[in-house]
């Protein structure tokens, strides 16, 4: 789809160049052929009344033609030229102005088929269990109630997927409500929101963020960091601890999370804000991560919104540090 759009706009481009190229060359042509036909006709040396002698006029009729003919055939070649070298540069071009396009239309069709794959998971499982319980004829009420569990279970993953889903769609378009906030309160209320979560697995929360203000949109950033503080759960052993805390340079304010959990591998460090990118599955299951890889790659939507960035250090078996970095002048 790309290449025909691509050989159509050069096209487009080519007729452009074409029509100035014939249109220069006409004008070139008129003036010299008024410049030749003038100069071989009434020559300086040769007054009006004089008389010209015949061989002279033949002379001047070959010369004439000949002069007419080199004309042609310089400005046939120049116009050939043209074509073929308009013609490359054209399609270059073309092909160049598309390449935008051409990308986020890649990224499109990887991104609706990782999508489509993460959601027929969960559909699968449903059919198969299903179709097993229909094939028996004495299905009891105890194996009967299992199975609707467990059914739940895939609806509830695939409400989860489908808000992640949503959410990235959506935010690929948020306009940002901006305004000064204070990033202790900012770091208290996500911490509101992950706080019985972490309360399940033990772990304390401790936040250390200063009242120092930042120019953002309140709910996108809580949104993130709340991603964040999740993650540090999720992947962090019983009875740790997780620290929050903030640091500002003379252009940007920082936004930190630490944890002591299982870590990221180096191999992996580099992918984890792809959408659906999950470290090894038999490493996240341990820690029973049961994520989709959305939540870091919507956190880094939401920050980027902001022209700030997030960044991962991480040590495996140790611990791992994001950073949500913002800088200080968002317009
Ligand atoms: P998920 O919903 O699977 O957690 P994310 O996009 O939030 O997806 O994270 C992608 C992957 O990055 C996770 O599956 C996990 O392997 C890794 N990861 C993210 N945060 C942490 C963390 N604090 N500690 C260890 N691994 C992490």
């Amino acid at each position: 789809m790309i290449r025909s759009a691509a050989a159509r706009l050069a096209l487009y481009y080519l007729a452009i160049i074409m029509a100035l190229s014939i249109g220069f060359s006409w004008v070139v042509y008129r003036i010299s052929d008024h410049e030749i036909t003038n100069g071989l006709r009434r020559p300086a040396f040769l007054s009006n009344h004089m008389v010209r002698p015949a061989i002279y006029d033949r002379f001047t009729q070959d010369r004439l033609y000949e002069a007419h003919n080199n004309l042609r055939v310089d400005l046939v070649a120049f116009n050939s030229f043209v074509l073929i070298a308009g013609g490359a540069l054209s399609y270059m071009l073309a092909r160049r102005t598309l390449q935008p396009i051409e990308d986020a239309l890649d990224r499109q069709s990887r991104f609706t088929a990782d999508a489509s794959h993460e959601l027929r998971t969960p559909l699968t499982a449903m059919q198969t269990e299903i179709e097993v319980a229909l094939r028996d004829s004495k299905l009891s009420i105890g194996p009967a109630r299992q199975l609707l569990t467990s059914n739940l279970e895939e609806i509830n993953k695939l409400r989860d997927l489908s808000e992640a889903l949503l959410k990235l769609a959506r935010d690929d378009g948020k306009s940002l409500n901006l305004h000064r906030e204070s990033l202790d309160q900012i770091s208290d209320q996500a911490i509101k929101r992950v706080k019985m979560v972490a309360k399940a697995k033990n772990i304390s929360l401790v936040s250390e963020v200063k009242p120092q203000l930042v120019r953002c949109d309140r709910t996108a950033i809580i949104e993130a960091l709340t991603i964040l503080l999740d993650n540090a759960i999720k992947f962090s052993p019983e009875g740790s601890q997780i620290r929050l805390s903030s640091q500002q340079s003379a252009a940007h304010i920082s936004l930190l999370v630490q944890d002591h959990g299982i870590g990221i591998d180096a191999k992996d460090l580099p992918h984890i804000f792809e959408r659906f990118y999950r470290q090894d599955q038999s490493r996240s299951n341990k820690a029973k991560s049961g994520g989709y890889g959305l939540g870091l790659a919507i956190a880094m939507r939401l920050v980027n919104l902001h022209h700030g960035n997030i960044t991962a250090k991480s040590q495996p078996g140790k611990g791992s540090t994001f950073a949500i970095i913002l800088p200080k002048q968002v317009q």
